[in-house]
């Protein structure tokens, strides 16, 4: 009993409480082994770092409880797209970040655009009043490991993909090598 009370214990110190994917903690803690894996196996990886458009903005217009609903389906869609090894998390407030193992930028590109579509194309709106929520769009920052990276640099660079995507116009990706 105590045994597994541990364990829902520390899955729980591990997932993010709103979305129920893997919280920052559980994301550090991936790429490190991930990277691990990268340099003694010659391996590489890629990561995607999304960020909601105008999130603001729908909060004030919605209201957080909506805010916070669209957060949920916005985890909830990076889970069912992401598979095997990979990793979905929420890396802090409403991004949100992926690592991919044993796949290079052209892989990682591929499936942050596909994630992309899925968001922009779903519909949001209230269930009881039917109200529509309009369309929601992210925009995504896509890095591939170098040889003597540390995690900071790939995180880095795929932030520095994402500002570019929002300059270039949001509901858009962008990657950097
Ligand atoms: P941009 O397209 O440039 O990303 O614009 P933005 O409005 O999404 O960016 P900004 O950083 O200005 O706003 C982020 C918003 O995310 C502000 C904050 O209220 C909201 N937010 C962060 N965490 C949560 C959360 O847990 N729940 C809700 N409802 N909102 C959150
Ligand atoms: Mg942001
Ligand atoms: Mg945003």
């Amino acid at each position: 009993h105590l045994r597994r009370e541990l364990e829902q214990v520390r899955a729980e110190s591990l997932s993010d409480a709103l979305t129920g994917i893997s919280n920052r903690k559980a994301f550090d803690a991936a790429l490190e082994r991930v990277f691990q894996a990268c340099e003694e196996q010659d391996t590489t990886c890629s990561l995607l770092l999304a960020d909601i458009d105008h999130f603001k903005k729908f909060n004030d217009t919605f209201g957080h409880m909506v805010g916070d609903k669209v957060l949920r389906f916005v985890g909830a869609t990076l889970k069912s797209w992401v598979k095997g090894k990979d990793i979905a998390a929420r890396y802090g407030g409403e991004e949100f970040a992926v690592i991919l193992p044993d796949t290079d930028s052209a892989g990682a590109c591929v499936l942050a655009d596909q994630i992309r579509k899925a968001i922009s194309s779903g519909k949001l709106k209230n269930r009881e009043s039917g109200e529509s929520y309009g369309r929601l769009t992210i925009s995504i920052g896509v890095s591939q490991f170098r040889p003597g990276d540390l995690p900071a640099d790939l995180i880095k660079r795929a932030d520095e993909a994402l500002y570019t995507a929002k300059t270039n116009g949001r509901n858009r990706i962008e990657h950097q090598l």
